[in-house]
């Protein structure tokens, strides 16, 4: 027997049309550079990005062809989104906190054909568009201020599209967007997502869990739009009807809480960097904010410690958190109890909910070692695999790293993790992180997240530094909250009943900030360059 359905192709276009007909009254409110808001409503998104789309069609944009933003979190890269997909181009959102060299690299080796830019970050785009051969640059006058002479106006283009245009009808496996991973070796390598991997991802994040948005949701993505396709909530809120508020440029914990309070956010998204700001903020000033009830936030990008877990529970926010990569869209696994667990008692829950948590549904997974896979024990360490829908399969026009996938066709990510008898998955490192120590593994993540659980604590990773007899020692680099004091025997005590004595750092050192990527993580390259020449005296 065959199947007799009909070939319904999967596209962001479907999403698009579905709110602007049947949800056109949802809010999009947008935090302006001025601290001034924006909102207007589902309806009126549809309309300007299915303008967008005609505009761009019209202007000679090819099924294919890449469209870059620099932008900001806020309406015109909400339309951009869905926009630029809608017209068979290629959202490519730059990272407009690389560096000026690289940006210009990302630009051309994707073969951008025109570029939108927030007027506030010109002075970043002046600095890499003479290296760019972008035709186009078309600018989005947030700032009240006139579009520089130079410069088209976004507003001017969206004025020669008509939302009425028949658009391109992509197919499924045709190209929406692509973004750049910043390797810390190499130059940076582009991942490319079709319609059909972003709809399936979509549709899998929206489910109750991991993250159940719905109509009831008022989601704010704190990640940026940059990163990850914002780790899919573009997609994700106009999917299912929730509101959308998007924070701009103000993302300092204050302006993040006030304008929570102030919009009724039950759901938003960020970095552990992001995270934990605001709740050094919420346990400052306990009583000034009064968040909406359930709130919950997925965290994700770097590890989520369980200190920081417990001390939001603490404030009735609900942290999820969730691994992935920009190779997997991103979202692939989270860290949801399953309903077996919630009779267990308080710390091991905390236990399962700071680990990664399980796949998502289509991703598979596996851990890898020397002698083949690795037992689901919770203990043995291995690199993390996985494959699915979402998946990428391989780099755009770059073979430099073919090694990425396995000949059984699984994407090797990189991380160290064990996965216990749950299924649930656990980072425990980069490979390039790991802290080998007398042919034994050491986990600097589990380090770190100790030593964070610390109430002195508010930052802290750890290292490999050159060992004499050992090879490598674990070094710690902790960054003190204001006004606290803590030293290196009160961590060391902190961590002496929670880890074998060669796990323990041989030395620590207190700085007041760690450097870090343009993504928020733990820029771990430039603190091991600065420390390269220690060499630690203890035993081990
Ligand atoms: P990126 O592609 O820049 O988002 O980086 C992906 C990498 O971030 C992963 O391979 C992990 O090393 C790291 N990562 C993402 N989420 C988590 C998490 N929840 N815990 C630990 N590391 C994470």
């Amino acid at each position: 027997m065959h199947a007799t359905m009909m070939d319904y192709p999967l596209t962001l276009a479907h999403y698009l049309e579905r709110a602007g007909t049947l949800l056109g009254d949802r809010e999009i409110v947008t935090r302006l550079p001025d601290r001034s808001v924006h909102r207007y409503r589902f309806g009126d998104f549809h309309r300007r990005a299915r303008q967008l789309a005609s505009a761009l069609a019209r202007a000679g944009l090819k099924r294919g062809q890449p469209v870059a933003t620099m932008m900001w979190n806020n309406y015109p890269h909400q339309e951009a989104y869905f926009g630029v997909a809608c017209a068979g181009g290629v959202l490519h959102t730059l990272n407009f906190r690389l560096h000026p060299g690289d940006i210009a690299y990302i630009a051309n080796h994707a073969g951008d054909r025109f570029v939108i830019v927030d007027d506030v970050l010109l002075p970043l785009f002046e600095k890499v568009r003479p290296e760019i051969a972008a035709e186009r640059v078309f600018v989005v006058a947030l700032s009240g201020q006139p579009v520089p002479a130079g410069y088209e106006s976004y507003e001017d283009l969206l004025g020669t599209g008509d939302a009425d245009d028949d658009l391109p009808r992509p197919e499924e496996g045709d190209a929406c967007g692509v973004c750049y991973t910043s390797g810390t070796t190499g130059r940076p390598k582009g991942v490319v997502y079709s319609h059909r991997a972003m709809v399936l991802h979509t549709m899998a994040m929206c489910m109750t869990e991991p993250f159940g948005l719905s109509q009831n949701d008022t989601i704010m993505p704190v990640v940026p739009m940059f990163h990850a396709n914002a780790w899919g909530l573009p997609y994700g809120a106009v999917a299912s009807g929730a509101r959308i508020v998007l924070p701009g440029p103000h993302l300092d914990p204050v302006s993040l809480l006030d304008l929570a309070e102030a919009e009724g956010v039950t759901f938003a998204a960020g970095v552990p960097t992001i995270w934990n700001g605001i709740l050094q903020a919420l346990d400052a000033e306990p009583d000034r904010w009064s968040l909406a009830a359930g709130l919950r936030t997925a965290v994700g990008g770097s590890a989520a410690s369980e200190a920081m877990i417990r001390g939001f529970d603490r404030h009735g926010v609900r942290t999820i958190h969730a691994w992935g990569m920009t190779e997997t869209t991103p979202l692939g696994s989270a860290a949801v109890l399953k309903s077996s667990m919630e009779a267990l008692d308080e710390d091991t829950r905390y236990d399962y909910r700071a680990k990664q948590g399980i796949a998502m549904p289509f991703v598979d997974m596996r851990l890898m070692n020397d002698s083949g896979i690795v037992p689901r024990d919770g203990e043995t360490m291995g690199e993390l695999q996985v494959r699915g829908p979402w998946v990428a399969a391989a780099y755009h026009e770059s073979d430099e790293l073919a090694d990425k996938w396995t000949d059984d066709g699984w994407l090797r990510t990189g991380d160290v993790a064990t996965i216990d008898a749950e299924g649930f998955m656990k980072i425990t490192d980069r490979t390039k992180d790991l802290i080998k120590s007398g042919g034994e593994w050491i986990s600097s993540v589990d380090l770190e997240n100790a030593l964070m659980g610390h109430d002195a604590v508010s930052e802290a990773a750890v290292i490999a530094v050159r060992h004499a007899k050992w090879e490598e020692r674990p070094l710690a680099v902790v960054v003190l909250k204001e006004g606290a004091e803590a030293d290196a025997d009160a961590l060391q005590g902190h961590l002496a009943g929670r880890f074998a004595k060669w796990w323990l750092p041989d030395d620590y050192v207190f700085v007041d900030e760690i450097p870090r990527t343009s993504t928020g993580k733990f820029l771990k390259s430039a603190l091991r360059e600065r420390f390269e020449e220690r060499l630690v005296a203890g035993d081990g």
